[in-house]
């Protein structure tokens, strides 16, 4: 009898991505009962579910065959002026030909790291950081190296002393509204990361999907505007949380040397974004005032932040801190000493509420009394019966 051969094990870097604790927590609390501020949803009743159907009906009306023909890999020339007028409007001088369209931000970083890193190559995080950059980090085999964090974002000194001993060739950062923590990494850190960028020789991926949605405080300039850092800085951008995200369309905004390599890449991972979807995208931004759906998205989420910081106040064990985000989606918490948010996470969505462990997110060891929670989805009332239900999971250490 012929002998069977077993199948070839998968690549080496498919496995090294590993799966996300975020999709799984997702899947756990699929069921309607359960209070969900677990995910980074945007609020669905935010989406212009008729705005953008109109817009996906005029394109198709009026150049369907253009539209629904193979396009160029670098995006939609008109949605690129658009986003370039928009990234100009916000003090970082762009043009369409720094501009790559991808398939969410998520590709955009999927490209970057695929491009830059050589197996081994070291990419400095802040720890804790997004998780599926890690994820993507991973996957090309590069050398992870967290970098400590305080309350204002990712500590310079530290970063001073890993980049002259690592020399890294990237450093991953979410310098506004950061997933997990909703922290914004101030001026004159951003300035000191940048000065550090050009002294060493590294490049910066500034993540950068959540600034649109600032609800308090000052805007701050982003590091891809700063001279010190503009030839050696990519930005990612991101429609999903100010449209929709099951669009996926993002962008890299990068110095055209790299941004040429990246569309290489990106040729020769998908040829390009879905045409249809870019020009629905680019006929809603033409016709429709973006900005002042963003001033009600802002007012919305910066009133479910309210509530969720006010209700965590008081449920929250004594001891507990937790971050006060002034934009984005995520409010992070630390419990007290000796609590374990991943051996609570059954108890609570037995109890109809879910979160996100904060462990994960951590590229150094984890800390195991850390979880995130999202405002974005839920409206107040939600919110706080949600965080009600935690209260009682929350009572002592440890789990089940
Ligand atoms: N970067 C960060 C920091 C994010 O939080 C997200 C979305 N969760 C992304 C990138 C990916 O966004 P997109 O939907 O544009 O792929």
């Amino acid at each position: 009898m012929e002998r069977r051969v077993p199948p070839p094990e998968p690549a080496a870097r498919a496995v090294a991505a590993g799966s996300s604790v975020i999709r799984a927590a997702l899947a756990l609390t699929a069921r309607p009962e359960v209070i969900s501020l677990a995910g980074g949803l945007p609020a669905s009743e935010l989406i212009d579910t008729e705005g953008i159907r109109a817009a996906y009906d005029s394109v198709l009306h009026e150049s369907g065959h253009r539209v629904l023909q193979y396009s160029i890999t670098e995006g939609d020339p008109q949605l690129r002026e658009i986003i370039a007028v928009r990234l100009a409007g916000q003090g970082l001088p762009s043009n369409p030909e720094q501009l790559l369209v991808t398939t969410g931000a998520q590709q955009a970083l999927a490209l970057l790291a695929h491009t830059l890193l050589e197996p081994g190559d070291a990419v400095v995080v802040e720890d804790p950081t997004y998780l599926a950059a890690l994820q993507c980090f991973a996957s090309v085999g590069a050398r992870v190296i967290p970098v400590p964090t305080d309350d204002e974002g990712i500590v310079v000194d530290a970063l001073a002393k890993i980049a002259v001993t690592e020399r890294p060739k990237l450093l991953y950062l979410v310098p506004t509204f950061q997933n997990p923590t909703g922290r914004t990494l101030p001026m004159d850190r951003r300035r000191a990361v940048a000065r550090l960028a050009a002294e060493r020789g590294f490049w910066i991926a500034e993540d950068d999907p959540y600034s649109e949605l600032r609800f308090r405080g000052e805007h701050v300039p982003r590091i891809a505007s700063l001279s010190e850092a503009a030839d050696r800085t990519v930005l990612l951008g991101s429609l999903s949380k100010v449209l929709a995200p099951g669009m996926r369309l993002g962008w890299l905004h990068a110095p055209p040397g790299l941004r040429h390599v990246c569309t290489l890449s990106k040729q020769a991972l998908d040829l390009h974004t879905s045409a249809v979807d870019q020009a629905a995208a680019a006929r809603y931004l033409t016709e429709h005032d973006l900005d002042s759906r963003l001033v009600h998205a802002r007012a919305t989420y910066g009133e479910r932040c309210d509530v969720l910081l006010d209700e965590l106040s008081q449920v929250l064990p004594s001891g507990s801190t937790w971050s006060r985000p002034e934009g984005g989606m995520f409010v992070w918490v630390r419990l007290p000493r000796g609590f374990d948010a991943t051996a609570l996470l059954p108890d609570a969505v037995a109890n109809g509420v879910a979160y996100v462990p904060g462990a994960p997110f951590f590229a150094g060891p984890g800390d195991p009394a850390t979880l995130r929670m999202s405002f974005a989805t839920h409206d107040p009332a939600r919110i706080r019966v949600g965080v009600r239900r935690l209260a009682q999971v929350f009572t002592q250490p440890g789990g089940g």
